[in-house]
């Protein structure tokens, strides 16, 4: 069917192509680009050979005319941005320019500033729809497939849903001390914030990791799960009727979160520069220098991720309740893929997203979150594609 560009060669590009060579009939041919070109090397090493041709390329995605030519001369009907959040404009900025679609996993962040917000993308929306282009935005599990059944929920279950739990829960063990499951950079940049959800119209702060329960999940267990501000918080209150109140729960271990403390007392979280040995360095980044690379998780993490979404709303005027959720074994994503849960979970419904894009069922211009579209087809997919989800009528509620 055509030709899709895929940006970043980290663990999250890594599924995505994995994923794109198992439906040739959709990818034909991609190009695998990155700052590090052994990184995409690599990765077409491990894949050629199948229907779906490869070709790489180097590219900095922070240079837009850089972009520019490596899409003119390879000339895909879509762009899949798994680089990182910071390069989500310049890339938009070169879709525009090119006339191709656009699909990323994370909303765009400002270097020197963690703020997890929409306005920056959702400010392209006309130029999109001008150019006949469609941008779907996290196109990830969280944001994105917890966009998606929030959408199944309202269009098969509800009246009006009235309040959204989201809990993400990952029961994996790799066997260090400490690491992340995904780029530390974002992953601490997220966890240090300030907790924050939303209520009658209006987001309600909380210090960090300060909201604590325990809920006990489907094959995993009974696990303490904390508040956390999420962006895909910020779509769901615009985009679901009737929403009062919406919350985004994780897990972590004690041992996880005393590492944490211990980093970000000592200024290493920080995202701040500081001069060192004649030199500006950001404590936070040569925290992720040291930390094991996420991508080499994959054969040590044992165990599974549960992430899903609990509703609660109304249906014919009664009160309903109602649970949807993947649930994702870390080892068996290893053996079909080589990677862990985490970036599993998230390249699976990437590949998705552009492959709806590219079939034409979710082609619309416009800058679009997932739950905007018809959930249906997505559903499917993810059954298909390795995401199988299960329902519960009859869910434990969150206080
Ligand atoms: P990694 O750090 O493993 O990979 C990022 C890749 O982007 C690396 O290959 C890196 O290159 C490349 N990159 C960074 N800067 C540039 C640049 N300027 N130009 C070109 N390439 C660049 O991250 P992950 O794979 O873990 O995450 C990818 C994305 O997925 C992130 O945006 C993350 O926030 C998102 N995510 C979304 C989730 C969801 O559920 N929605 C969950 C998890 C992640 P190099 O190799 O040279 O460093």
């Amino acid at each position: 069917m055509g030709k899709a560009l895929i940006i970043g060669a980290g663990g999250v590009a890594s599924v995505v192509v994995h994923k794109c060579c198992q439906v040739p009939d959709v990818f034909e041919e991609i190009c695998i680009a990155s700052r590090t070109k052994s990184k995409c090397d690599a990765l077409k090493e491990k894949l050629d050979g199948g229907r779906t041709k490869i070709q790489t390329a180097q590219v900095d995605a922070d240079n837009v005319d850089e972009l520019i030519e490596l899409i003119n001369d390879f000339k895909p009907e879509i762009v899949i941005n798994v680089a990182l959040p910071y390069q989500d404009l310049t890339i938009m900025d070169a879709c525009l320019a090119t006339g191709v679609h656009y699909l990323d996993t994370a909303n765009y962040e400002p270097l020197d500033t963690a703020k997890f917000e929409y306005k920056w993308q959702w400010a392209y929306k006309e130029k999109f729809e001008q150019a006949g282009l469609t941008a779907l935005l996290g196109s990830g599990f969280d944001p994105g497939v917890t966009g998606v059944f929030s959408a199944y929920a309202q269009k098969h279950y509800f009246d009006e849903i009235h309040m959204i739990d989201i809990v993400d829960a990952n029961a994996g063990d790799h066997g260090y001390p400490f690491a992340t499951n995904f780029n530390p950079e974002i992953n601490i940049r997220e966890i240090t914030a300030n907790g924050r959800y939303w209520e009658n119209g209006e987001f309600i702060e909380t210090p960090p990791l300060s909201e604590k329960r325990v809920y006990d999940l489907p094959e995993i267990g009974p696990k303490d799960v904390y508040l956390l501000y999420h962006e895909e918080l910020e779509s769901l209150a615009v985009n679901i009727k009737g929403i009062k109140k919406i919350r985004f729960w994780m897990t972590f271990s004690q041992n996880y979160l005393t590492h944490l403390k211990v980093l970000e007392n000592v200024g290493m979280t920080s995202i701040e520069p500081i001069e060192f040995e004649g030199q500006q360095i950001v404590p936070l980044q040569f925290l992720k220098a040291i930390l094991p690379d996420p991508a080499s998780l994959g054969p040590r993490t044992k165990g599974k991720t549960n992430i899903g979404c609990i509703f609660q709303g109304v249906k014919d005027g009664e009160e309903k309740t109602y649970y949807v959720y993947n649930i994702c074994d870390h080892q068996e994503c290893y053996r079909e893929v080589g990677s862990q849960a985490i970036s599993y979970t998230t390249g699976v419904p990437a590949m998705i997203g552009a492959m709806l894009i590219m079939t034409g069922a979710w082609k619309k211009p416009g800058v679009f979150n997932v739950e905007e579209f018809d959930p249906d087809p997505f559903m499917d997919a993810l059954n298909k594609y390795g995401l199988p989800w299960q329902e519960d009528f009859n869910p434990e509620l969150i206080d």
